[in-house]
Protein backbone atom coordinates (compact mmCIF):
# COMPACT_ATOMS: atom_id res chain seq x y z
CA UNK A 1 0.00 0.00 0.00
CA UNK A 2 2.72 2.52 1.05
CA UNK A 3 4.78 1.47 -2.21
CA UNK A 4 2.16 2.44 -4.33
CA UNK A 5 0.90 5.76 -2.83
CA UNK A 6 4.67 6.50 -2.92
CA UNK A 7 5.12 5.39 -6.74
CA UNK A 8 1.83 7.89 -7.47
CA UNK A 9 3.93 10.16 -5.50
CA UNK A 10 7.10 9.74 -8.13
CA UNK A 11 4.70 10.24 -10.63
CA UNK A 12 3.06 13.21 -9.89
CA UNK A 13 6.78 14.94 -9.08
CA UNK A 14 7.80 13.45 -12.76
CA UNK A 15 4.64 15.28 -14.51
CA UNK A 16 5.07 18.16 -12.64
CA UNK A 17 8.75 18.54 -13.27
CA UNK A 18 9.05 18.02 -16.93
CA UNK A 19 6.05 20.21 -17.18
CA UNK A 20 8.45 23.03 -16.01
CA UNK A 21 11.13 21.93 -17.92
CA UNK A 22 8.70 21.76 -21.22
CA UNK A 23 7.74 25.57 -20.52
CA UNK A 24 11.27 26.62 -19.94
CA UNK A 25 11.90 25.45 -23.48
CA UNK A 26 9.71 27.74 -24.86
CA UNK A 27 11.65 30.68 -24.41
CA UNK A 28 15.11 28.92 -25.18
CA UNK A 29 14.20 28.66 -28.68
CA UNK A 30 16.25 31.43 -29.81
CA UNK A 31 16.62 34.30 -32.67
CA UNK A 32 12.98 33.86 -34.72
CA UNK A 33 9.68 34.20 -32.81
CA UNK A 34 7.09 35.80 -32.11
CA UNK A 35 7.36 38.79 -30.19
CA UNK A 36 4.17 39.16 -28.36
CA UNK A 37 4.39 35.82 -27.42
CA UNK A 38 7.64 35.64 -25.46
CA UNK A 39 6.67 39.12 -23.80
CA UNK A 40 3.87 36.72 -22.36
CA UNK A 41 6.16 33.45 -21.41
CA UNK A 42 8.52 35.79 -19.74
CA UNK A 43 5.88 37.29 -17.20
CA UNK A 44 3.93 34.42 -16.82
CA UNK A 45 6.54 32.91 -15.16
CA UNK A 46 8.15 35.37 -12.62
CA UNK A 47 10.33 33.47 -10.67
CA UNK A 48 11.74 33.22 -7.14
CA UNK A 49 14.54 35.27 -7.49
CA UNK A 50 12.41 38.16 -9.19
CA UNK A 51 9.96 38.17 -6.44
CA UNK A 52 13.15 38.27 -3.84
CA UNK A 53 15.13 41.46 -6.06
CA UNK A 54 11.22 43.02 -5.53
CA UNK A 55 10.62 41.99 -1.53
CA UNK A 56 14.38 43.42 -1.51
CA UNK A 57 13.15 46.78 -2.67
CA UNK A 58 10.23 46.64 -0.18
CA UNK A 59 12.40 45.94 2.64
CA UNK A 60 14.90 48.43 1.79
CA UNK A 61 12.72 51.56 0.76
CA UNK A 62 11.62 51.56 4.75
CA UNK A 63 8.02 52.16 3.57
CA UNK A 64 5.45 50.12 5.58
CA UNK A 65 2.67 51.06 3.42
CA UNK A 66 4.02 49.66 -0.19
CA UNK A 67 2.73 46.11 -1.30
CA UNK A 68 4.56 43.93 -3.41
CA UNK A 69 1.42 43.78 -5.17
CA UNK A 70 1.63 47.22 -6.43
CA UNK A 71 5.44 46.16 -8.21
CA UNK A 72 4.36 43.89 -10.01
CA UNK A 73 5.28 45.93 -13.21
CA UNK A 74 8.74 45.88 -12.04
CA UNK A 75 10.97 43.73 -14.21
CA UNK A 76 13.43 41.48 -12.41
CA UNK A 77 16.43 40.25 -13.90
CA UNK A 78 15.51 36.90 -14.61
CA UNK A 79 12.56 37.86 -16.78
CA UNK A 80 15.24 40.91 -18.26
CA UNK A 81 17.79 38.17 -19.16
CA UNK A 82 14.88 36.55 -20.78
CA UNK A 83 13.99 39.52 -22.56
CA UNK A 84 17.66 40.21 -23.76
CA UNK A 85 18.62 36.53 -24.64
CA UNK A 86 15.10 36.33 -26.93
CA UNK A 87 15.59 39.52 -28.65
CA UNK A 88 20.04 39.67 -29.51
CA UNK A 89 19.32 39.52 -33.35
CA UNK A 90 15.64 41.70 -33.37
CA UNK A 91 16.32 45.30 -33.90
CA UNK A 92 12.99 46.04 -34.71
CA UNK A 93 11.64 45.75 -31.00
CA UNK A 94 13.66 48.58 -30.12
CA UNK A 95 12.92 50.81 -33.40
CA UNK A 96 10.49 53.05 -32.74
CA UNK A 97 10.34 53.69 -36.67
CA UNK A 98 6.21 55.03 -37.94
CA UNK A 99 5.95 51.40 -39.22
CA UNK A 100 6.91 49.60 -36.39
CA UNK A 101 4.36 51.80 -33.84
CA UNK A 102 1.54 51.01 -36.33
CA UNK A 103 2.36 47.19 -36.33
CA UNK A 104 3.35 47.05 -32.61
CA UNK A 105 6.57 45.78 -32.96
CA UNK A 106 8.31 48.58 -31.20
CA UNK A 107 8.46 46.90 -27.58
CA UNK A 108 11.20 48.41 -25.61
CA UNK A 109 13.46 51.59 -24.54
CA UNK A 110 15.96 50.40 -22.18
CA UNK A 111 17.62 53.81 -22.04
CA UNK A 112 15.74 57.08 -20.42
CA UNK A 113 16.77 60.29 -18.74
CA UNK A 114 13.93 61.89 -16.37
CA UNK A 115 13.80 65.28 -15.00
CA UNK A 116 16.02 63.36 -12.42
CA UNK A 117 19.49 64.42 -14.38
CA UNK A 118 18.98 65.86 -18.06
CA UNK A 119 15.54 64.92 -19.23
CA UNK A 120 12.42 66.54 -19.88
CA UNK A 121 9.84 64.43 -17.89
CA UNK A 122 9.54 63.34 -14.69
CA UNK A 123 8.84 59.78 -13.85
CA UNK A 124 5.46 59.74 -13.65
CA UNK A 125 4.94 61.78 -16.96
CA UNK A 126 7.16 59.23 -18.24
CA UNK A 127 5.26 56.17 -17.51
CA UNK A 128 2.18 58.26 -18.56
CA UNK A 129 3.98 58.86 -22.20
CA UNK A 130 4.73 55.01 -22.38
CA UNK A 131 1.01 54.15 -21.11
CA UNK A 132 -0.29 56.04 -23.78
CA UNK A 133 1.60 54.22 -26.58
CA UNK A 134 1.05 50.54 -24.44
CA UNK A 135 -2.56 50.86 -24.58
CA UNK A 136 -2.34 50.57 -28.55
CA UNK A 137 -0.76 47.07 -28.13
CA UNK A 138 -2.85 44.03 -28.14
CA UNK A 139 -4.02 42.71 -24.79
CA UNK A 140 -1.54 40.91 -22.41
CA UNK A 141 1.47 42.44 -24.98
CA UNK A 142 3.58 44.88 -22.99
CA UNK A 143 5.89 47.86 -23.58
CA UNK A 144 9.47 47.74 -21.55
CA UNK A 145 11.04 50.86 -20.50
CA UNK A 146 14.05 51.39 -18.25
CA UNK A 147 14.45 54.55 -16.43
CA UNK A 148 18.10 55.11 -16.59
CA UNK A 149 19.19 58.63 -15.31
CA UNK A 150 22.90 59.92 -14.87
CA UNK A 151 25.05 58.64 -12.02
CA UNK A 152 21.40 58.57 -9.85
CA UNK A 153 19.09 56.58 -8.01
CA UNK A 154 16.77 59.20 -7.62
CA UNK A 155 14.40 58.06 -10.95
CA UNK A 156 14.56 54.40 -10.03
CA UNK A 157 13.52 55.15 -6.88
CA UNK A 158 10.45 57.36 -8.44
CA UNK A 159 9.34 54.39 -10.30
CA UNK A 160 8.82 52.95 -6.83
CA UNK A 161 6.74 55.72 -5.46
CA UNK A 162 4.45 56.29 -8.37
CA UNK A 163 3.82 53.00 -8.80
CA UNK A 164 2.54 52.80 -4.98
CA UNK A 165 0.95 55.78 -5.45
CA UNK A 166 -1.06 54.47 -8.63
CA UNK A 167 -2.40 51.05 -8.28
CA UNK A 168 -3.18 48.90 -11.41
CA UNK A 169 -2.48 51.81 -13.39
CA UNK A 170 0.46 50.58 -15.15
CA UNK A 171 -0.56 47.40 -15.75
CA UNK A 172 0.81 47.79 -19.63
CA UNK A 173 3.79 48.58 -18.72
CA UNK A 174 7.00 46.16 -18.06
CA UNK A 175 9.61 48.76 -15.74
CA UNK A 176 13.23 48.40 -15.31
CA UNK A 177 15.09 50.66 -12.23
CA UNK A 178 18.34 51.88 -13.82
CA UNK A 179 21.15 53.73 -13.90
CA UNK A 180 23.85 55.26 -16.33
CA UNK A 181 27.23 55.84 -14.65
CA UNK A 182 29.93 58.01 -16.02
CA UNK A 183 33.26 55.64 -16.44
CA UNK A 184 36.82 57.07 -17.67
CA UNK A 185 38.60 54.36 -20.22
CA UNK A 186 42.53 54.64 -19.43
CA UNK A 187 45.47 52.71 -20.97
CA UNK A 188 44.45 52.20 -24.37
CA UNK A 189 47.11 50.59 -25.98
CA UNK A 190 47.48 53.25 -28.81
CA UNK A 191 48.35 55.49 -25.83
CA UNK A 192 45.80 58.07 -27.63
CA UNK A 193 43.81 60.65 -25.25
CA UNK A 194 41.35 58.98 -22.61
CA UNK A 195 37.18 58.66 -22.90
CA UNK A 196 34.68 58.62 -21.20
CA UNK A 197 32.35 55.73 -21.71
CA UNK A 198 28.86 55.37 -20.37
CA UNK A 199 27.81 52.20 -18.02
CA UNK A 200 24.46 51.40 -17.70
CA UNK A 201 22.76 48.99 -15.03
CA UNK A 202 19.67 47.76 -14.79
CA UNK A 203 17.47 45.90 -12.24
CA UNK A 204 19.28 47.93 -9.90
CA UNK A 205 17.46 47.77 -6.02
CA UNK A 206 17.53 51.76 -5.89
CA UNK A 207 17.47 51.82 -2.06
CA UNK A 208 20.35 49.33 -1.38
CA UNK A 209 22.22 51.00 0.83
CA UNK A 210 25.21 51.66 -1.15
CA UNK A 211 23.85 52.36 -4.53
CA UNK A 212 21.76 55.48 -2.84
CA UNK A 213 24.67 56.25 -0.73
CA UNK A 214 27.29 56.64 -3.42
CA UNK A 215 24.43 57.78 -6.58
CA UNK A 216 21.99 60.19 -4.65
CA UNK A 217 22.93 63.65 -6.06
CA UNK A 218 20.49 66.39 -6.53
CA UNK A 219 22.39 68.49 -8.25
CA UNK A 220 23.32 68.11 -11.64
CA UNK A 221 26.89 69.28 -11.91
CA UNK A 222 27.67 66.76 -9.44
CA UNK A 223 26.44 64.36 -11.61
CA UNK A 224 28.46 65.50 -14.17
CA UNK A 225 31.45 65.29 -12.26
CA UNK A 226 31.24 61.74 -11.18
CA UNK A 227 34.36 60.09 -12.65
CA UNK A 228 36.18 58.66 -9.67
CA UNK A 229 36.00 55.31 -11.08
CA UNK A 230 37.91 53.59 -14.20
CA UNK A 231 35.91 51.43 -16.56
CA UNK A 232 36.62 48.87 -15.72
CA UNK A 233 36.03 49.29 -11.72
CA UNK A 234 32.70 50.34 -12.56
CA UNK A 235 31.66 47.00 -14.21
CA UNK A 236 33.07 45.19 -11.56
CA UNK A 237 31.48 47.03 -8.71
CA UNK A 238 27.92 47.21 -10.85
CA UNK A 239 27.35 43.34 -12.13
CA UNK A 240 26.92 42.83 -8.38
CA UNK A 241 24.35 45.43 -8.11
CA UNK A 242 22.16 44.64 -11.72
CA UNK A 243 22.97 43.55 -15.08
CA UNK A 244 25.45 45.64 -16.94
CA UNK A 245 25.76 47.30 -20.22
CA UNK A 246 27.86 49.38 -22.28
CA UNK A 247 25.77 52.39 -23.65
CA UNK A 248 26.48 53.69 -27.16
CA UNK A 249 29.18 51.74 -27.82
CA UNK A 250 29.78 52.88 -31.25
CA UNK A 251 30.26 56.89 -30.15
CA UNK A 252 33.32 56.61 -27.92
CA UNK A 253 35.90 56.30 -31.00
CA UNK A 254 34.44 59.00 -32.60
CA UNK A 255 35.17 61.61 -29.65
CA UNK A 256 38.18 60.63 -29.74
CA UNK A 257 38.57 61.79 -33.31
CA UNK A 258 38.78 59.08 -34.84
CA UNK A 259 37.61 55.39 -35.66
CA UNK A 260 40.00 52.74 -33.93
CA UNK A 261 38.86 49.39 -34.77
CA UNK A 262 41.82 47.62 -32.07
CA UNK A 263 40.20 50.27 -29.84
CA UNK A 264 36.84 48.97 -29.91
CA UNK A 265 38.25 45.50 -29.89
CA UNK A 266 39.94 46.18 -26.88
CA UNK A 267 37.21 47.52 -25.27
CA UNK A 268 34.77 44.62 -25.55
CA UNK A 269 37.46 42.40 -24.33
CA UNK A 270 38.06 44.44 -21.06
CA UNK A 271 34.17 44.92 -20.76
CA UNK A 272 33.66 40.45 -20.99
CA UNK A 273 36.76 40.28 -18.50
CA UNK A 274 35.43 42.99 -15.74
CA UNK A 275 32.20 41.50 -16.32
CA UNK A 276 32.13 38.21 -15.94
CA UNK A 277 29.58 36.45 -14.07
CA UNK A 278 26.44 34.24 -14.06
CA UNK A 279 24.28 38.05 -15.55
CA UNK A 280 24.26 38.63 -19.72
CA UNK A 281 26.52 41.37 -21.04
CA UNK A 282 24.96 43.86 -23.20
CA UNK A 283 25.88 46.69 -25.60
CA UNK A 284 23.58 48.75 -27.06
CA UNK A 285 24.27 47.52 -30.42
CA UNK A 286 20.79 48.54 -31.75
CA UNK A 287 21.12 52.26 -30.34
CA UNK A 288 18.86 54.82 -32.20
CA UNK A 289 20.28 58.10 -31.29
CA UNK A 290 23.08 57.82 -33.63
CA UNK A 291 21.56 60.14 -36.51
CA UNK A 292 21.29 62.59 -33.33
CA UNK A 293 24.87 63.11 -33.37
CA UNK A 294 26.47 61.51 -36.52
CA UNK A 295 25.47 61.38 -40.36
CA UNK A 296 24.75 57.89 -39.97
CA UNK A 297 23.28 57.62 -43.62
CA UNK A 298 25.50 59.01 -45.62
CA UNK A 299 28.74 57.83 -43.44
CA UNK A 300 29.79 54.51 -44.68
CA UNK A 301 32.44 54.72 -42.41
CA UNK A 302 30.34 55.00 -39.48
CA UNK A 303 28.03 52.12 -40.17
CA UNK A 304 31.01 49.86 -41.20
CA UNK A 305 32.37 50.72 -37.56
CA UNK A 306 29.17 49.90 -35.89
CA UNK A 307 28.68 46.85 -38.19
CA UNK A 308 32.15 45.54 -36.87
CA UNK A 309 31.57 45.89 -32.92
CA UNK A 310 28.10 44.72 -33.38
CA UNK A 311 30.13 41.47 -35.02
CA UNK A 312 32.97 41.02 -32.68
CA UNK A 313 30.06 41.39 -29.68
CA UNK A 314 27.93 38.29 -31.23
CA UNK A 315 31.85 36.92 -31.48
CA UNK A 316 32.52 36.82 -27.89
CA UNK A 317 29.29 36.26 -26.67
CA UNK A 318 27.92 40.09 -25.33
CA UNK A 319 23.91 40.51 -25.80
CA UNK A 320 22.86 43.60 -28.33
CA UNK A 321 19.60 46.11 -26.97
CA UNK A 322 18.53 49.01 -27.60
CA UNK A 323 17.12 52.58 -26.87
CA UNK A 324 16.53 55.94 -27.93
CA UNK A 325 18.42 57.65 -25.13
CA UNK A 326 15.06 59.29 -24.65
CA UNK A 327 15.83 62.87 -23.07
CA UNK A 328 13.01 64.89 -23.97
CA UNK A 329 9.19 64.40 -24.23
CA UNK A 330 8.30 60.99 -26.32
CA UNK A 331 9.76 57.70 -25.85
CA UNK A 332 10.32 57.46 -29.51
CA UNK A 333 12.58 60.10 -30.14
CA UNK A 334 16.14 60.72 -28.13
ZN1 LIG B 1 25.21 58.16 -22.41
ZN1 LIG C 1 21.85 58.37 -21.73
Amino acid sequence: MFKTKLRICLLILIIFFSGLYAGEKVNENGLNYDVSKIAINVINKTSSKDIEYKKQILKDCGNENYTLENLSPVVGPDELTKFIKANNNNPDIYTPSEENRQNGKFRANFHIHTTNSDGSLTVEQLLNTALEYAKTLPENEYMYIAVTDHNTVLGAQDIIRVLQNNPGKYSKLRIIPGIEIFTEYKGDNSGKKDVGIHVLTWCINPYNEFLAKEFHKNNLNDKWNYMSKDFDGVIKMMKEYGIVGVAHPARYSYEMGDIRYEYAKEMLDRYIKAGKSDKPLFIEGFYQSYPDFYDVQNDKEFQKYYNYINSYADEIKINKTGSTDTHGTSIFHH
